[in-house]
């Protein structure tokens, strides 16, 4: 018989995610704050909760995907939390980005009352969560991930097992540290670039096929710093969490961060600016204004030519 799934979070990953599972044909339970969320995975055929108990209740795998550990803490934990519904020999999968300690701290509570826990962080963006092609790092107990393995493969397609729990999480942390620095990287060198001339459509043309590309290079590029589109996809507030993540698990295994803590303040200063809830490309908006000029495709500099 197919399992009974909770999917609790429907934000810009949660409900890509969750439609997937509903479309997949499981038995689907949704909560969210957002009544707008909830009432499209409701037109997929899903239930409708009225809080993480109550989704929880009778349900195989609870699904997770929330902002971050403090609010995944409260769903859990809370008085109609997750938990509260729970029974014995459920399982509980965070796919959000949150640290291992946290982690351990939440997987620790839930074996109190029977229930697995497994720390699922999701790489790929919305674009893979909609296509179901997310790469899923998997921390926990080895038995618990060979249960589970079957409704990650309705979310992700490249899904590793990757030790303990709060495993993927520290993996996903270190992760995100390099997607932060090579996004500031990429808005630096493009702002640079437009000043000294060049046109954008080139340095994307080129640097595409050089040693200076980058996942934050060919994605963000070409679909939104160049059309000055910059609606998340990946907002700013999330990368600013992910690195204070990895500054905070870094001091407590007294392992020095410069360039993270440097490219963090970039995002500090987007956040200072309102740019919280933009796309992390949006950070290149910043150093536009301080040089006085545009990265978009309507504004052509100089035109390379290409040859051979
Ligand atoms: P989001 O802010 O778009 O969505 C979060 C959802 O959680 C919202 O729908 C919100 O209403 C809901 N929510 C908040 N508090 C809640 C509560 N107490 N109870 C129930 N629902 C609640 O965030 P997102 O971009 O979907 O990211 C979700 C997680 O996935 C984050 O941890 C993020 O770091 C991670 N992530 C995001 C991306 C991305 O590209 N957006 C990629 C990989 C991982």
């Amino acid at each position: 018989m197919s399992k009974k799934i909770a999917f609790i979070g429907l934000g810009a990953m949660g409900r890509p995610m969750a439609a997937n599972v509903a479309k997949a044909g499981y038995d689907l339970n949704v909560f969210d704050l957002a009544p707008a969320a909830v009432a499209e995975l409701a037109a997929l055929g899903a239930t409708a909760a009225d809080s993480p108990a109550q989704a929880a209740a009778g349900s195989d795998i609870v699904l997770l995907s929330l902002p971050n550990a403090a609010i995944v803490a409260g769903v859990v934990t809370g008085e109609n939390g997750v938990l509260a519904g729970s029974h014995s020999g459920q399982m509980i999968i965070d796919l959000s980005s949150v640290t291992p300690e946290h982690t351990r701290k939440m997987a620790a509570l839930a074996r109190d009352k029977g229930v697995g826990y497994l720390d699922a962080p999701v790489s790929g963006g919305v674009a893979g969560a909609a296509a179901g092609t997310l790469t899923i790092m998997v921390g926990g107990d080895p038995a618990a991930f060979a249960a589970c393995e079957t409704i990650l493969q309705v979310i992700g397609k490249k899904i590793y097992h990757v030790g303990a729990v709060g495993a993927g999480d520290a993996l996903k942390l270190i992760n995100n540290l390099m997607l932060g620095i090579n996004m500031a990287g990429v808005a630096e060198a493009l702002t640079l670039g437009v000043k000294a001339g060049l046109d954008p459509k080139t340095m994307l043309d080129v640097i595409g096929v050089s040693s200076g590309r980058s996942y934050a290079f060919e994605a963000k590029v070409p679909n939104f710093i160049l059309k000055g589109s910059f609606a998340p996809g990946f907002a700013i507030d999330l990368q600013y969490k992910d690195m204070e993540m990895a500054t905070q698990t870094a001091k407590e295994l007294g392992v020095p961060l410069l360039l993270t803590n440097v490219a963090q303040q970039m995002y500090e200063t987007a956040k200072a600016s309102g740019l919280g809830r933009q796309d992390i490309s949006a950070v290149t908006t910043m150093l536009e204004k301080l040089a006085g000029v545009e990265v978009r495709e309507s504004n052509p500099g100089v035109r390379g030519e290409r040859r051979g």
